[in-house]
């Protein structure tokens, strides 16, 4: 069994619907989940769009990576995620932040996500569930990396 956390982001339609039909497919996949509240937030590097609902899930999995990035897109593409261009809305993002203290570093999957230490919209919700959890590659906890981001 692995530890794992997920980011959850939706910015087009029905953005809290988006996000709860992540976690009740999550539950097929993960045992023992935790769900963060659902933060309002806008939009960071992605040029002027709508703001996000974003959230964080915590739980236990059987799965590799490899297999739950997979099954994290298949569930994207099925609340009809389009990617037209980098960057572009979005009815549903589904990242595997951390698995375990494992460090990927493959073609189509890194891990930790390489990303996720800038990012407030991430570390915020993440702290709600999971604070104590090592970076594996900096060593800091996530409530560390949030309050330095803050900071
Ligand atoms: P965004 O960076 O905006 O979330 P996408 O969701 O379209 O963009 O993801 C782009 C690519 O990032 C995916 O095709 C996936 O293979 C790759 N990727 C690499 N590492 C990860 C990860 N840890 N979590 C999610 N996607 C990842
Ligand atoms: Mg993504």
């Amino acid at each position: 069994m692995n530890r794992v956390a997920i980011a959850l982001g939706s910015n087009v339609g029905d953005r809290g619907s988006h996000l709860e039909f992540a976690i009740q497919r999550l539950h097929v996949v993960l045992s023992n989940i935790q769900v963060s509240s659902w933060h309002e937030t806008a939009p960071v590097g992605v040029g002027p769009q709508p703001d996000f609902l974003n959230g964080a899930a915590v739980g236990v999995t059987t799965l590799s990576a490899t297999a739950l990035l997979a099954t994290l897109q298949d569930i994207e593409r099925d609340r009809g995620r389009e990617r037209p261009y980098a960057g572009a809305p979005r009815t549903l993002d589904l990242d595997l932040i951390l698995y375990g203290g494992e460090v990927v570093a493959e073609a189509g999957l890194r891990v930790p996500h390489p990303r996720f230490r800038e990012r407030h919209f991430v570390l915020a919700p993440l702290a709600e569930v999971a604070g104590e959890w090592f970076d594996p590659v900096t060593g800091r906890t996530i409530a560390d990396l949030l309050s330095a981001l803050r900071a």
